[in-house]
């Protein structure tokens, strides 16, 4: 069948894949194996966030085998939320699943995904009733990081849910109308609203390879981006901050005035008081600043207006499409 005869599918499967040439073949076995059940016609999209192992090869033979599933290729590695970015930029379906590559969102789980939606919902997110093989490290930050989120942005974002859902296409549009730059997909898409839900599915553990999001050092950017994507809280910080200790240093000044009119002789403030005070307020300043710092680059980066992501190659998507990266 010529690919522009080719009919559009109803359901588009997104997965990013960042050094995943261990799982991509059985991803598409798995995913072969419950859309062929279903009656809908459906594509896998995959998108190549710059991997350095022979992941794009494995999508180009993919392709080969089954025109069904169509590639995207990075020009680097730009990040997981790009990479979803990138996906849902290309999906034709009215329905767009979004999983990771390793199979810890077991494909089994699509059919009553894509049952919900025909009821009438717009997303459809998959709720962990448990998560096999994470360390305890990964299941407490995120629990505290989560919690956290919740308390400080006015969004709702539901608990124990992690990107594997499914969307309707009037939420996949209203994402690819977001233009950020720092995109935390987790809080954008309760952020469209729309009739949501959730099912529970048993997360299952990666089927190869490692994870990429295992270390403080790859959690933290990911972190500061949420919540600075949807909180001016640290920004307030600064001046609740400042009203204590204006106060409780009006209150010192007084104490300090009272004394020394009313007082015993003896010096009441010596060196090290001083010391302590000026460091301590230092301190305060340098956290706020550095706060200031983190929202300003973000407005930089928002600012240059640069490409979200830079296309390599693609399989299976016509040439109108692949013209500009930021369609
Ligand atoms: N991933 C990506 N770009 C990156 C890092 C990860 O596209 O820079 C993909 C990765 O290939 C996988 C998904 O994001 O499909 C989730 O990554 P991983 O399974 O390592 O994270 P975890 O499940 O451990 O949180
Ligand atoms: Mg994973």
């Amino acid at each position: 069948m010529n690919e522009s005869t080719q009919q559009k599918p109803i359901i588009s499967i997104v997965s990013p894949v960042y050094n995943e040439e261990a799982v991509l073949v059985e991803l598409h076995r798995r995913v072969s194996q419950v859309m062929d059940q279903q009656d809908e016609l459906w594509e896998l999209v995959l998108v190549n966030d710059g991997s350095r192992d022979r992941s794009a090869e494995i999508i180009d033979e993919l392709h080969q085998k089954d025109p069904r599933v169509k590639g995207i290729s990075f020009s680097r590695n730009f990040g997981f939320q790009v990479a979803v970015t990138a996906g849902l930029n290309h999906a034709q379906g009215d329905a767009v699943i979004l999983t990771d590559a390793d199979l810890q969102d077991p494909p089994e789980v699509y059919p009553e995904m894509i049952a919900k939606w025909r009821e009438g919902y717009e997303v459809v997110y998959g709720v962990r009733a448990s998560r096999e093989g994470e360390t305890w490290f990964k299941l407490f930050t995120a629990k505290v990081f989560y919690r956290l989120i919740r308390r400080i942005t006015k969004i709702d974002i539901p608990l124990d849910t992690g990107d594997f859902r499914l969307m309707d296409r009037r939420v996949v549009q209203a994402i690819n109308n977001m233009p950020e730059r720092n995109r935390f997909l987790r809080g954008m898409i309760p952020w469209v609203g729309f009739k949501q839900t959730g099912v529970e599915y048993e997360r299952a553990v990666r089927f190869a390879g490692e994870s990429k999001f295992g270390s403080v050092r790859q959690m933290l950017p990911f972190a500061l981006d949420a919540i600075t994507s949807f909180s001016y809280l640290p920004l307030q910080l600064a001046t609740y901050l400042g009203f204590i200790i204006a106060i409780i240093s009006g209150l010192a000044i007084l104490t300090v005035v009272l004394v020394r009119l009313f007082g015993p002789e003896s010096p009441l403030l010596g060196q090290a008081t001083t010391l302590v005070s000026v460091l301590f307020l230092g301190g305060v300043q340098l956290i706020s600043l550095g706060i200031i710092g983190e929202y300003l680059g973000r407005i930089y980066d928002e600012v240059k207006g640069r490409p979200l992501y830079l296309v390599d190659k693609k399989w299976g998507f016509s040439e109108e499409k692949s013209a500009d990266s930021t369609d």
